[in-house]
């Protein structure tokens, strides 16, 4: 299952126009306040930049489980194919049903809250 975000989220970006990009990736902020707000701290010059497409977001068909909120928060991708790329040696994606790790391991046992 896929959720796609509303409004095209923000990123920051410096006069070169390349995006801010830290060892866990580009940053996403649902508005333009946060993102100028979370800039402050850094040392060079970001800007805040909306992108021009709304982001997908993944969640276990099975588990609920929604990539990746218990390690570096929810990761957004541009669509639904770089999502299956960046996740392929994870994920299954069988039938546009994805399921994380554990319930692609399984077994699962859904009824008592049992994944992987
Ligand atoms: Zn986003
Ligand atoms: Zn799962
Ligand atoms: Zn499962």
């Amino acid at each position: 299952m896929t959720d796609t975000t509303t409004t095209p989220c923000w990123v920051l970006t410096n006069r070169d126009g390349e995006d801010f990009d830290d060892a866990d990736g580009v940053p996403h902020f649902p508005t333009q306040e946060k993102a100028a707000g979370w800039a402050v701290n850094l040392t060079d010059a970001w800007n805040p930049r909306q992108l021009s497409h709304t982001c997908v977001t993944v969640t276990c068909t099975c588990c609920q489980y929604a990539y990746d909120e218990d390690e570096d928060g929810l990761a957004h991708f541009a669509d639904m194919a770089e999502a299956e790329k960046a996740l392929a040696d994870y994920w299954s994606f069988a039938g546009g049903q994805a399921r994380c790790d554990a319930c692609t391991a399984g077994p699962c046992d859904p009824e008592r809250g049992d994944h992987g």
